[in-house]
């Protein structure tokens, strides 16, 4: 089934009177359990993509459909559960580990039931829960924002440039740890990396974005086939 489905999407920003059209009629088609890898030079609206999955931003032309419903039908909190989010250098929140990873249940009025858990599946000791988190190394703080996203078990998820602030053993970690979540969970992902080997290994599908449009689409093992 058709997870996400960009039709035809628009979007400008005004910068200072200054009209700037950052994404420019995008088309594209995500099925469930497929890793999406988006390339492209910065700059080129990648993500700008991922920001309207998940209502961070609206499309002004064109339509973005989340499982077989349109994003702006959506309420948003639900959404909000459906679509996780991780970014590079994963911002994280003064206070405790633990603080951090329960956030989404807090804001949900709830409690985390089992943190010990979710650590666990990230790869995390449990004697960090109480530790503050910004003590955490690089690769930790990814770790624990990824745990923190998998607390409401979205079915999709949003990552853009996760591993780029980290060490490469770090980063192939990190790199392993998403690849299990997708094929235990069966998330559906849309990864934006600039690292070509990255999106050549990880993904089914990769798009390339430039000044706004996908100017290449195909299966990753196509798309990476030299001529
Ligand atoms: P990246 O290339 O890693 O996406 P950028 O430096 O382009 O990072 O942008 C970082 C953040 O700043 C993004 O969330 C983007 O939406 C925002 N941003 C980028 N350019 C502008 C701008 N001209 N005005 C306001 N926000 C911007
Ligand atoms: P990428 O992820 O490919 O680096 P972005 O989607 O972050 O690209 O940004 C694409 C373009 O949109 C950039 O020129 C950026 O400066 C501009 N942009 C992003 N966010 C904003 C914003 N909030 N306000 C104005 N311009 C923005």
């Amino acid at each position: 089934t058709t997870e996400i489905e960009f039709i035809n999407v628009s979007k400008t920003y005004l910068n200072q009177q200054e009209v700037v059209n950052v994404l420019k009629g995008v088309s594209g088609k995500v099925e469930k359990g497929e890793i999406v890898t988006i390339i492209g030079p910065s700059g080129s609206g990648k993500s700008t993509i991922l920001s309207l999955c998940n209502l961070l931003l609206t499309p002004d032309e064109g339509e973005v459909w989340i499982q077989g419903k349109d994003v702006g039908d959506w309420d948003i909190q639900t959404l909000r559960r459906q679509v996780g989010i991780a970014f590079q250098g994963a911002p994280m929140l003064t206070g405790t580990v633990q603080e951090n990873l329960s956030l989404p249940k807090r804001l949900q009025g709830k409690t985390l039931e089992n943190p010990k858990k979710y650590m666990e599946y990230v790869g995390l000791t449990e004697d960090l829960l109480l530790r503050q988190a910004k003590e955490l190394s690089g690769g930790q703080r990814q770790r624990l924002s990824l745990a923190r996203t998998l607390v409401n078990d979205p079915a999709i998820l949003l990552l853009d440039e996760v591993t780029s602030a980290l060490d490469s053993l770090s980063a192939h970690e990190v790199e392993e740890l998403i690849l299990r979540i997708n094929r235990e969970r069966q998330t559906t992902i849309l990864w934006v990396t600039h690292d070509q080997s990255q999106a050549e290994r990880v993904g089914d599908q990769t798009w390339l974005v430039i000044e706004g449009r996908i100017v290449e689409a195909a299966p990753t093992k196509q798309f990476f086939v030299k001529p």
